[in-house]
């Protein structure tokens, strides 16, 4: 099978990037790689690890069926990240929605690491 480039923009393939991270054979080592890893995830749907990689504190907040619907009526265009410090990430993910209208999420976001696993925690949308 063809490599293909991976989907959060990195420049990397998707097999040396974030698809070990979603399919759990690795680990984010980093808050950018959660991140990352997390945009990935929209794009092909892997509500269950949005869930997974969201911080116990913060996880009431969202339910796996609006993040799988949510990953699903849009098309994710690509990634970029506008600055990145070891746990806050301020990035756009465009995207187009049913309509085909493009749009772009601005986030600002909180990660935390805890027993060496990072976790997405909060945004804040721009
Ligand atoms: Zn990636």
């Amino acid at each position: 099978m063809k490599s293909i480039d991976c989907y959060c923009c990195s420049g990397k393939t998707f097999d040396n990037c974030c698809r070990p991270i979603l399919n759990g054979e690795g680990k984010a080592s980093s808050a950018e790689q959660l991140m990352r890893s997390r945009y990935s995830a929209f794009a092909t749907q892997k509500s269950d690890y949005l869930i997974e990689t969201t911080h116990f504190s913060t996880r009431k907040n969202h339910s796996e069926e609006d993040l799988l619907d949510w990953s699903r009526t849009n098309k994710w265009i690509k990634l970029e990240v506008i600055n990145a410090t070891a746990t806050t990430i301020e990035f756009k993910a465009f995207y187009e929605d049913e309509l085909k209208t493009a749009l772009i999420h601005h986030e600002f976001s909180i990660f935390k690491e805890e027993d060496k696993i990072w976790y997405y925690v909060d945004g804040r949308f721009m």
